[in-house]
């Protein structure tokens, strides 16, 4: 979690820890049929999502919390917590309390399959 500054929008305080109970990882843009079955794949899983960011950057996102923030949303290990914490949020990466980090999400394949749909995306191999 971050500390507060005066300057932006946000207060760990007030939040039930979000950038703490997710694992967000960028992918490529799926651009062919196997890219589009990996991620349905991906989203045929419990607690899997994927997302669009800000900057149409994609990405694979599982909902897991932290081992060590605690039942009051606080950091266990806030002295040795990894850089990418104490770096977080920033110019790219929003505090996702106060913007969201997606445009576009999908929270299961169905949801994907409509929007490869949508978009006249061949995404079904014949067998
Ligand atoms: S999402 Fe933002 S407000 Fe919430 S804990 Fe993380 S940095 Fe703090
Ligand atoms: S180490 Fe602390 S600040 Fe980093 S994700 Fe875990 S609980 Fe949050």
């Amino acid at each position: 979690m971050a500390e507060i500054e005066n300057e932006v929008e946000y207060d760990c305080r007030e939040c039930e820890g979000l950038c703490c109970r997710h694992v967000p990882i960028e992918i490529d843009t799926p651009s062919c049929k196997r890219d589009y079955d990996t991620i349905r794949w991906y989203l045929h899983h419990e607690n899997v999502r994927v997302f669009i960011d800000h900057y149409r950057k994609w990405h694979v996102e599982f909902m897991t919390p932290c081992e060590h923030i605690t039942k009051d949303n606080k950091c266990k290990e806030y002295a040795s917590r990894p850089k990418l914490c104490k770096d977080y949020p920033s110019e790219e990466h929003h505090c996702e309390n106060f913007d969201l980090p997606y445009t576009t999400l999908f929270k299961n394949a169905k949801e994907y399959e409509a929007y490869l749909e949508k978009k006249g995306k061949e995404w079904r191999w014949k067998r």
